[in-house]
């Protein structure tokens, strides 16, 4: 018997389209170990060889619509013929579902964000979507591609905020306002990181958030200083 564990496993799946049964590459997580995250809470591992950030999309081999564990199984009127039109007519067969270099990640993401789009999921999902491309272009040194993919992420983050449509999801409302802040500054908007800043900073003494306080508070005293 084979009791050699692999970091990947084999996770069965339904599509939430076309219905078909496909099985994704996923990483287990007792082998993912995090050296540091950035201002942007991008996580750096210690190997970049066994990277979860490549296997959140979920494409299905057999209709092409890419979705992550966060997609509502709801679809809105007409959306469904919208991504058969757009998408599953256009598509050939592609199986995303064995172990991924991140040309396919990145792919499974742009795929996703875009299917997300057309379905009309929250902000808050698609924002996720468009952050871990920027992430992916980071770690390929790929800076306008990083730059272009921060700003559509901070636009969502920042609709997400103001239509409220976090609630129910893993973010806080500090956490996107921070990030608001955070991706602004990093797109060189920095009035908006300021004002976006100072009202992370507002909520010092009502949050128990007190890592992203800090991490605010660090940028603040950056941008001040120049
Ligand atoms: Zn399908």
């Amino acid at each position: 018997m084979n009791t050699t564990l692999t970091p990947y496993y084999e996770k069965k799946l339904q599509c939430l389209l076309c219905k078909t049964n496909f099985i994704s590459t996923k990483i287990r997580s007792s082998f993912v170990k995090v050296d540091f995250y950035d201002k942007d809470f991008c996580p750096n591992y210690f190997s970049d060889e066994v990277n979860p950030l490549f296997y959140s999309v979920f494409v299905c081999p057999h209709c092409g619509f890419s979705f992550t564990e966060y997609f509502s199984k709801y679809f809105p009127p007409g959306t469904r013929e919208d991504i058969i039109n757009k998408v599953s007519n256009r598509w050939v067969s592609q199986d995303y579902g064995k172990i991924r270099k991140i040309k396919h990640a990145i792919a499974s993401y742009k795929l996703a964000a875009y299917c997300g789009e057309i379905k009309r999921e929250k902000n808050v999902t698609i924002a996720g979507l468009y952050i871990r491309i920027a992430w992916l272009y980071r770690k390929i040194n790929n800076k306008v591609q990083e730059q272009r993919f921060l700003r559509f992420a901070m636009n969502e983050y920042l609709n997400s905020y103001l239509n409220s449509d976090f609630h129910g999801s893993q973010m806080s409302e500090l956490k996107i306002i921070y990030l608001i802040a955070e991706l602004s500054y990093q797109i060189g908007e920095e009035k908006q990181a300021v004002l976006y800043l100072s009202k992370v900073i507002e909520k010092q003494n009502t949050t128990t958030e007190r890592t992203i306080v800090e991490m605010a508070l660090e940028r603040w005293h950056e941008i001040k200083a120049t």
